[in-house]
């Protein structure tokens, strides 16, 4: 089957742009301005855009599924009359947990106050039902469940903050078919917006579902032909022991057509909105740090270990001082045993220091940026960073002048999957709501945010020679839009439609 695609207006990536192309067994058969003839089959583009299908490079997919298979409360919550009749509908199996999210008490207009355990009772007496506040940060279960987490003492059924584990650590882990049917939700979520491959970390998701579960779990839907995005799984491991031992179960073979394992994947340190990222100068106003989550030989050991074991290696940096140590971390073994296209990389790198962006390009890392976190970052930056380190942050432009191959994601559930908001981020470095823009000199070009959202995410999983481009021999993912990124107005480029995506030819 040849398909040519004609009269369009072809982002190739190569810096060259093409009218038509030709799709033959999955791939690109040929790119350019030509007349084609001799095809089974001729699409008319009609003056649409089309450039590579989106790669976001760091997400959560399984994390995406689980908040899209939950029960949404913010449109079911006008009052809590409106909200407990909502939840006894979408009881399905008896014993199963009802997990429901988005409830905000302020707005029930018969009863402004927290729904409580009796409250949830009358929903039901045997399906155990937990609700999460809009916020995150608090919960309230019935008695069922109180009864199956054998937790005494809360009458209310209310708990907040860290006691929330006491309920979420005994939800039962979800089963090989819920789990199949988060990926799927997630897939086609992502498909919608035009992302053809995903970099996912999945297995920190539910830490009680096995690594090699998950993996066979991909394996088998696209058996099926349910998985529609091609994924590469950034391994997450929180100790030595579980790396080495997913090293020796070989599990870091596993590949198919469309899923891979990727790099391992360390958790540096937390977010800067919860005040968790660690940095070399205090909170504003505060003498708060943050943390690490690794002391720092740990992080030394697990780095060293997997590049001496041929593997690639990506660590959570969002903190300046954590990233001195991720740093020092990956020095060590880059001099010890060089390894030329090593691709190590640091995910986020948001907070940094002029010293450390010349020493990312030396040692040759590369970045997973999420343009998309400016959004709400330009609104707390300032409150939270010392005004040195303000002037040196999210500092991907200048990283990518000084050689640096810097990708780009959502870092989904965090932020919705949505690559043209991010590009849009990228270019304008201004919230959606005018705030902004943060270090302005800072900003890519549109096809730099393209770039970063296609061919950069290829490179992050060593597959630039076969995707990430619309060139003869690459695999035919690529996207349709209604506009051109290019002649909007920038601060419109979210508001671009996606018309279509193929993966290796296929219209999703
Ligand atoms: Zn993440």
């Amino acid at each position: 089957m040849k398909i040519v695609f004609k009269n369009g207006l072809v982002w190739t990536g190569d810096g060259l742009n093409a009218s038509s192309f030709v799709v033959e067994d999955g791939k690109f058969a040929y790119v350019g301005n030509d007349e084609v003839s001799g095809a089974d089959e001729s699409v008319d583009l009609m003056g649409a855009f089309v450039c590579p299908g989106f790669n976001d490079s760091h997400m959560h997919l399984l994390g995406f599924g689980r908040v899209l298979s939950q029960v949404d409360l913010r449109e079911h919550s006008g009052s809590l009359e409106e909200m407990l009749a909502y939840l006894k509908t979408r009881i399905v199996v008896s014993g199963q947990w009802l997990i429901g999210r988005g409830f905000n008490q302020d707005y029930f207009k018969d009863d402004a106050r927290l729904p409580s355990r009796s409250d949830l009772d009358e929903v039901s007496r045997d399906v155990p039902v937990v609700l999460t506040r809009v916020c995150g940060h608090m919960c309230v279960v019935n008695s069922k469940a109180l009864e199956l987490a054998g937790i005494a003492g809360y009458e209310d059924g209310r708990f907040y903050d860290n006691d929330m584990r006491l309920i979420f650590d005994r939800i039962p882990a979800p089963s090989r078919s819920d789990l199949k049917k988060m990926i799927i939700l997630a897939c086609e979520k992502l498909n919608r917006r035009g992302i053809t491959s995903i970099q996912t970390d999945d297995y920190c998701v539910f830490r009680n579902v096995p690594p090699s579960q998950i993996n066979d779990i991909y394996l088998e839907l696209e058996r099926e032909g349910a998985l529609t995005v091609r994924i590469c799984e950034q391994c997450n491991f929180t100790t030595l022991e579980e790396l080495k031992s997913f090293v020796d179960s070989g599990e870091a073979k596993k590949a198919s057509e469309l899923f891979r394992i990727g790099p391992v994947k360390l958790l540096g340190d937390g977010s800067l909105g919860s005040r968790t990222a660690h940095l070399t100068k205090p909170y504003k106003g505060s003498s708060e740090y943050g943390f690490s989550l690794f002391a720092p030989d740990r992080l030394q050991e697990m780095i060293s270990y997997a590049h001496n074991n041929g593997l690639q290696v990506i660590v959570h940096a969002i903190g300046d001082k954590c990233l001195d140590e991720v740093l020092n971390a990956f020095e060590k073994p880059l001099e010890a045993l060089p390894r030329p296209d090593h691709r190590h990389g640091i995910v986020h790198c948001q907070v940094t220091r002029e010293d450390q962006l010349d020493r990312i390009a030396r040692l040759e890392l590369r970045v997973y940026a999420q343009s998309v976190f400016l959004d709400y970052d330009n609104h707390i930056v300032e409150k939270l960073l010392d005004p040195e380190l303000l002037k040196t942050s999210y500092s991907w432009k200048t990283l990518i002048n000084k050689g640096v191959s810097v990708s780009n994601g959502s870092d989904c559930p965090v932020e919705e999957p949505d690559c043209l908001k991010g590009i849009q981020l990228a270019v304008t470095r201004t919230s959606l709501d005018g705030t902004g823009p943060y270090l302005p000199h800072e900003s890519f070009t549109v096809a730099e945010a393209l770039d970063s959202f296609t061919f950069r995410g290829a490179e992050a999983s060593f597959e630039e020679k076969v995707k990430g481009r619309i060139r003869e021999g690459q695999l035919a993912d690529f996207v349709i839009l209604d506009k051109d990124p290019f002649k909007v107005d920038p601060k419109d480029i979210r508001k671009i439609k996606v018309v279509a995506a193929y993966l290796g030819g296929h219209k999703l």
